[in-house]
């Protein structure tokens, strides 16, 4: 399966993602998770994104549709993925329209998430990251077993720069005026899949679930 997943910031698609690589054996992709780690790692790519992803702002087109040409060409992602932070413009969609295209991919669906954007809001300001291994977790709902830790790997948790009050809001605002109009584009395609995100993160997963099993059986979008 080939899945792209989309949500505005803080409704949970790093975590429901991850769920479903869990349970499905499906990659996730998740340019965010990958790009935090090239600025950590201070690589040339990371040096260059950090501008735009601390301050909340998009990383410019050119440079996100060469990195994933460079991602989704590689063999861990060879019989699928779901992709999660990609496209964020009407322009990467079109341009990720081209690369299935020159290599003979097929989009199988693409799932999206809504919540409100005070739940949003909310979500983020608790919101704890583990920069080692990309997990995602919240001070309330879903709290790390030793205060502070990460589960999956033992790094110490910190708070995304791009989690303070001013950065969302740039994020939510570049979500509903650049992200939202590609929904339209894959609804010409017939390929969506609208989810309620609001709920706990089994029911929210339950609904995505429902939704993938659909698509396994029947081999296409709803
Ligand atoms: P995420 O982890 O998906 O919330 O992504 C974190 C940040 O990475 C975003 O706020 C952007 O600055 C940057 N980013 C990730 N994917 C993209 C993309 N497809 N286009 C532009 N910027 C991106």
């Amino acid at each position: 399966m080939r899945l792209i997943f989309i949500a505005p910031p803080g409704a949970g698609k790093g975590t429901q993602s991850a769920l479903i690589t869990e349970n499905y054996h499906l990659p996730q992709l998740s340019t965010g998770n990958i790009l935090r780690a090239e600025i950590k790692a201070g690589t040339p790519l990371g040096n260059s994104v950090a501008q735009y992803i601390n301050v909340g702002e998009f990383v410019p087109d050119e440079i996100m549709i060469q990195f994933l040409e460079d991602q989704i060409t590689k063999e861990k992602y060879a019989n699928g993925f779901i992709l999660d932070g990609f496209p964020r413009t009407l322009y990467q969609a079109i341009s990720l329209d081209r690369l299935f295209l020159k290599y003979n991919f097929k989009l199988d669906a693409v799932l999206i998430l809504y919540v409100q954007k005070s739940e949003l809001i909310a979500r983020l300001a608790a919101r704890r990251t583990c920069l080692n291994c990309g997990a995602s977790y919240h001070l309330e709902y879903k709290p790390p077993k030793v205060f502070n830790i990460c589960d999956v790997c033992g790094s110490t948790l910190t708070q995304r720069k791009d989690d303070s009050e001013e950065s969302i809001k740039t994020r939510i605002r570049n979500y509903n005026n650049l992200t939202m109009p590609i929904i339209e584009h894959y609804d010409s395609m017939n390929l969506i899949h609208r989810i309620d995100g609001v709920g706990t993160l089994d029911q929210v997963y339950g609904r995505i679930d429902k939704v993938l099993k659909y698509i396994d059986r029947n081999g296409l979008s709803q």
